[in-house]
Protein backbone atom coordinates (compact mmCIF):
# COMPACT_ATOMS: atom_id res chain seq x y z
CA UNK A 1 0.00 0.00 0.00
CA UNK A 2 1.63 3.20 -1.07
CA UNK A 3 1.07 6.45 1.22
CA UNK A 4 -1.93 7.98 -1.13
CA UNK A 5 -3.94 5.04 -0.44
CA UNK A 6 -3.11 4.25 3.26
CA UNK A 7 -4.05 8.22 3.93
CA UNK A 8 -6.93 7.95 2.03
CA UNK A 9 -7.95 4.18 4.07
CA UNK A 10 -7.38 6.46 7.13
CA UNK A 11 -9.52 9.01 6.16
CA UNK A 12 -12.62 6.38 5.76
CA UNK A 13 -11.86 5.02 8.68
CA UNK A 14 -11.76 8.47 10.82
CA UNK A 15 -14.73 9.84 8.72
CA UNK A 16 -17.62 10.80 11.50
CA UNK A 17 -20.86 9.23 11.23
CA UNK A 18 -22.72 11.70 8.19
CA UNK A 19 -25.55 13.81 10.90
CA UNK A 20 -28.58 12.73 9.37
CA UNK A 21 -27.69 8.75 10.54
CA UNK A 22 -26.93 10.41 14.55
CA UNK A 23 -30.70 12.49 14.16
CA UNK A 24 -32.70 9.83 13.24
CA UNK A 25 -30.82 7.27 15.00
CA UNK A 26 -31.08 9.99 18.25
CA UNK A 27 -35.21 10.40 17.19
CA UNK A 28 -36.07 6.81 18.01
CA UNK A 29 -34.32 6.75 20.93
CA UNK A 30 -36.57 9.75 22.21
CA UNK A 31 -39.41 9.18 21.43
CA UNK A 32 -40.08 6.05 23.43
CA UNK A 33 -38.85 7.83 26.42
CA UNK A 34 -40.93 11.15 25.49
CA UNK A 35 -43.94 9.16 25.49
CA UNK A 36 -43.78 6.91 28.30
CA UNK A 37 -42.81 9.63 30.79
CA UNK A 38 -45.21 11.63 32.10
CA UNK A 39 -45.88 14.00 35.06
CA UNK A 40 -46.69 12.86 38.55
CA UNK A 41 -50.24 14.36 39.55
CA UNK A 42 -48.15 15.98 42.82
CA UNK A 43 -45.83 17.34 40.74
CA UNK A 44 -48.40 20.01 38.41
CA UNK A 45 -51.06 20.47 41.65
CA UNK A 46 -53.87 18.05 39.92
CA UNK A 47 -56.90 18.16 41.56
CA UNK A 48 -59.83 16.02 40.63
CA UNK A 49 -62.27 18.87 40.78
CA UNK A 50 -62.54 22.02 38.31
CA UNK A 51 -60.46 25.34 38.97
CA UNK A 52 -63.38 27.67 37.89
CA UNK A 53 -64.04 27.12 34.50
CA UNK A 54 -60.79 25.49 33.56
CA UNK A 55 -61.48 21.65 33.87
CA UNK A 56 -59.59 18.88 32.07
CA UNK A 57 -62.17 18.09 29.18
CA UNK A 58 -61.78 21.64 28.01
CA UNK A 59 -57.79 20.77 28.35
CA UNK A 60 -55.33 20.46 25.21
CA UNK A 61 -53.65 17.99 26.73
CA UNK A 62 -57.08 15.76 27.42
CA UNK A 63 -57.30 12.24 26.21
CA UNK A 64 -61.02 10.79 26.86
CA UNK A 65 -62.02 9.22 28.77
CA UNK A 66 -59.73 9.17 31.92
CA UNK A 67 -56.53 10.22 30.95
CA UNK A 68 -53.84 13.01 30.18
CA UNK A 69 -51.15 13.44 27.46
CA UNK A 70 -48.44 15.28 29.91
CA UNK A 71 -49.96 13.69 33.38
CA UNK A 72 -49.64 10.16 34.62
CA UNK A 73 -52.57 8.19 36.21
CA UNK A 74 -56.54 8.31 35.64
CA UNK A 75 -57.60 11.41 35.41
CA UNK A 76 -60.90 12.86 35.86
CA UNK A 77 -62.65 14.70 32.91
CA UNK A 78 -63.93 17.30 35.93
CA UNK A 79 -60.05 17.51 37.03
CA UNK A 80 -57.47 20.08 36.92
CA UNK A 81 -53.73 20.70 36.85
CA UNK A 82 -51.15 23.78 36.95
CA UNK A 83 -50.60 22.78 33.22
CA UNK A 84 -54.24 24.05 32.25
CA UNK A 85 -54.12 24.71 28.57
CA UNK A 86 -57.66 25.66 27.13
CA UNK A 87 -58.47 23.82 24.01
CA UNK A 88 -59.10 26.50 20.59
S1 LIG B 1 -55.69 20.16 33.13
FE1 LIG B 1 -53.74 19.07 33.48
S2 LIG B 1 -54.36 16.96 33.98
FE2 LIG B 1 -56.10 17.96 33.01
S3 LIG B 1 -55.95 17.41 30.85
FE3 LIG B 1 -54.93 19.43 31.12
S4 LIG B 1 -52.76 18.99 31.45
FE4 LIG B 1 -53.92 17.06 31.76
Amino acid sequence: MNAVVENLAADAIEMPVPLIFTDSAAAKVAAPAAAATKLPQKAVHYQPQPKGKARCDTCLQWQAPKACKLVAGDIAPSGWCSLYAHKA
